[in-house]
């Protein structure tokens, strides 16, 4: 049976990974890789094995996937430019390792999106398919826990602000898209890319009604165009950059960007995408 690895297992996703390939493999199959592993500590009690690997130091990446014959890449969360060269690094270590099967987080759509975090992703995707490794990419749409943060601020202001428009967000749980990377970490065959989302697209007053069910106070949602976003946000103290980064994922989301429903994502785990309104009730 193969060995399995996972990257940033300490993680949001990865966790969730790390949790859906224990109900089908033995823990004794599973290498969880953490930049600081003491943090994978309850990890290692439960018989998982724990190893050092941090994507910016290229030499703990060497010979740290000795064995591992499946690995999971987790994207980074650097936001500083080092993403693509940090991606690269493990890709390197894992080909030099004779990894046969690489499984790479990217976003939906990759390629054709403008979500800005796309650039960082399509790169992976092109070194990874000039790297010679086996590998499958799963397209990532948005998580619907990016939305949690909502619960405390709308409340207070009464409102989502957004420049998303009309356009729709089919998100789903992390729990889901973990579930999912299990199962390509597992099977038999896999495809090349898989677009994955949630089976609902949501509209901004979607968001606004699962808010206002969830916190019971009533939330509007109030459009802005791009430009007053970022004035407004500004104004509240956000840098520059961030401002402008959140703009920049409202107007992809308003392009369109995070509303394909593929069904891919459902098709994976075998059950429905976990409905926005649940994962908010969860996380309050
Ligand atoms: P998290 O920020 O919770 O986890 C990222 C993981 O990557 C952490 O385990 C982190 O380690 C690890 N990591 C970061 N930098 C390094 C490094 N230099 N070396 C080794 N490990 C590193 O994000 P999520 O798990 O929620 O999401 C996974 C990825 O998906 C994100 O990193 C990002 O690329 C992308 N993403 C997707 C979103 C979506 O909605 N689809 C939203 C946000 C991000 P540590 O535990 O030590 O911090």
């Amino acid at each position: 049976m193969s060995t399995i690895g996972v990257t940033g297992a300490t993680g949001g996703l990865g966790q969730h990974v790390v949790e859906a390939l224990l109900r089908d493999v033995p823990a004794s199959q599973i290498v969880a890789f953490a930049r600081d592993v003491a943090k994978a500590a309850p990890l290692a009690e439960r018989g998982v094995s724990v190893r050092h690997a941090d994507y910016e130091q290229p030499h703990s990446l060497a010979g740290a996937f000795e064995g591992v014959d499946r690995l999971l890449l987790i994207s980074g969360n650097d936001l500083t430019g080092r993403r693509f060269a940090q991606h690269r690094a493990v890709i390197d270590a894992a080909a030099a390792a004779g990894v046969s099967r690489l499984v790479y987080t990217s976003v939906l759509g990759a390629g054709t999106t403008s979500n800005p975090v796309a650039p960082d992703h399509v790169a992976t995707e092109e070194y990874l398919a000039s790297s010679g490794v086996p590998h499958a990419v799963l397209r990532n749409g948005w998580y619907s826990e990016n939305y949690l943060p909502t619960l405390q601020s709308a409340p207070v202001s009464g409102e989502i602000l957004t420049n998303a428009g009309a356009g729709r967000v089919a998100s789903a749980s992390r729990a889901d898209f973990g579930e999912a990377a299990a199962a390509v970490l597992t099977a038999t065959e896999v495809q090349r890319i898989y677009e994955l989302s949630g089976d609902v697209a949501w509209s901004q007053q979607d968001l606004a009604d699962a808010v206002s069910d969830v916190t019971g106070t009533e939330v509007k949602v109030h459009e802005v165009s791009a430009e007053e976003h970022v004035r407004l946000l500004e104004g509240v103290g956000l840098d520059a950059g961030t401002a402008g980064f959140v703009t920049a994922i409202d107007s992809a989301i308003a392009q369109g960007g995070l509303a394909q429903v593929t069904g891919e994502l459902s098709g994976l785990i075998g059950r429905p995408t976990t409905p926005l309104v649940e994962t908010l009730r969860a996380g309050v």
